[in-house]
């Protein structure tokens, strides 16, 4: 059985140009995937979790009846993770959030979340993929490397696509601003070294010199500038390099204000390069059910959004909360290890199709089917453009939402 237009479920870029072929029950082959997303679909069966409850193996309701007593008995629970879910199971986590009283949180917390706190300052000039691929004839990367994070998105949406204005990558000027000669930089007309920690700094001597002021700008950014300047359509994509270096929020917050300011001369906009392929659903649908994006406590009985107090890391580290669960993410794996440790002295539930890190720390484990490949559902691009996820497997598992959905009923029973 062949598949056609899946929608790969692993990387913001969210490719929804994937053939899938399955025979015997099994994916044995796909066309047109990275090679990341090969390995997620050929191998999503691998180190499958089972469900258990302190180590011992035990039936899928047992699992999700302990899970469910665990949180009606916690006082201050935290619900972590979601990226890698569809946006249905996003909005039942909420509703269990609220239910419960929780700390819900999601993984833009540790990756974009400063991007998300500096446009809720700066605001942002967004525009599609589709937009770039169409119209872009110059972009920056900055802080970021997709040719090796994201790595159809040179191919589908950036450099080498022909769209409607720009037929090739002869038409487009690249350039890429990182703190050392990535593999993405290799494409590009231009490369520029920056000193880590100092794009804060750059990025807001490029706003002063944009405005006539006699600051000490180095030539290679004058140039980078006078290029933005004079183009006809820019945009600048951006990843953890600013968002996870000295200035985080202030680093995005300049980086948005900057092409504010360049569109009284051209067109510009910027995009967040977001790593998990539905973390931008993630916030979407915090957004529209709470009203904030990421790290709400709901103990008050209504949502207070407070980054630095609600987000896990901090829970975790103040050890502010005596129950959680972790929703298809690994926090053992990334998170500072005075962090994730709390995780393991606290009755910590995992939802995930695979064993990982912090399913082997965890007290109870329930297996998923794994969202993209075993259950369909709602996904957002990192533009923010929501796609369908298709279900091309069967699994013996229940959904991140079915679960969820069970959850809630037995935690208000
Ligand atoms: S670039 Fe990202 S979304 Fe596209 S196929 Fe690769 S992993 Fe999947």
């Amino acid at each position: 059985m062949i598949y056609e237009n899946v929608v790969c479920p692993f990387c913001g870029c969210l490719c929804d140009d994937i053939i899938v072929t399955v025979e015997n029950g099994q994916i044995t082959n796909t066309k047109n995937a990275c090679a990341i997303s090969k390995s997620k679909f050929v191998n999503h069966h691998q180190n499958a979790l089972n469900p258990s409850i302190g180590g011992q193996e035990v039936s899928l309701e047992k699992a999700i009846d302990k899970a469910a007593d665990i949180l009606r008995n916690s006082q201050a629970p935290l619900i972590y993770g979601l990226s890698s879910t569809e946006c249905e199971a996003q909005r039942h986590a909420i509703h269990l959030a609220e239910i419960l009283g929780a700390t819900i949180d999601q993984t833009a917390s540790v990756c974009h979340g400063p991007t998300i706190l500096g446009l809720q300052d700066a605001g942002c000039v967004k525009c599609s993929l589709g937009e770039v691929k169409n119209r872009a004839d110059l972009v920056v990367y900055w802080g970021c490397n997709p040719a090796e994070a994201h790595m159809r998105h040179f191919r589908r949406y950036s450099v080498f696509p022909e769209g409607m204005f720009r037929k090739s990558k002869k038409e487009r000027e690249i350039a890429v601003v990182d703190v050392r000669k990535t593999t993405s930089a290799r494409i590009a007309n231009t490369f520029i070294k920056i000193e880590p920690g100092t794009d804060f700094e750059v990025i807001s001597l490029m706003r002063a010199h944009l405005k006539g002021r006699d600051v000490p700008l180095r030539e290679e950014y004058k140039t980078l500038l006078e290029k933005m300047k004079t183009c006809e359509f820019g945009i600048i994509f951006f990843g953890l390099g600013l968002t996870m270096s000295k200035g985080k929020h202030l680093n995005v917050n300049a980086a948005l204000r900057l092409v504010r300011d360049l569109n009284e001369y051209t067109k510009f906009s910027i995009t967040p390069m977001r790593g998990h392929y539905n973390v931008a659903g993630a916030g979407s649908t915090m957004a529209w059910v709470t009203g904030y994006p990421f790290a709400v406590n709901f103990s008050l009985g209504y949502p207070v959004h407070n980054p630095g107090e609600f987000s896990a890391v901090d829970v975790l580290a103040r050890k502010e909360c005596d129950a959680a669960l972790i929703i298809a993410s690994d926090p053992v794996s990334n998170f500072p290890s005075e962090t994730w440790k709390h995780l393991a002295d606290i009755p910590t539930i995992v939802m995930d199709p695979k064993v990982n890190l912090t399913s082997k720390i965890a007290h109870v484990c329930i297996p998923v089917a794994t969202a993209g490949i075993e259950a369909e559902g709602t996904a957002y691009r990192m533009d923010g453009v929501p796609l369908r996820l298709k279900k091309v497997l069967d699994s013996p598992w229940l959904s991140d939402a079915d679960v969820l959905s069970q959850l809630i009923e037995k935690v208000m029973a």
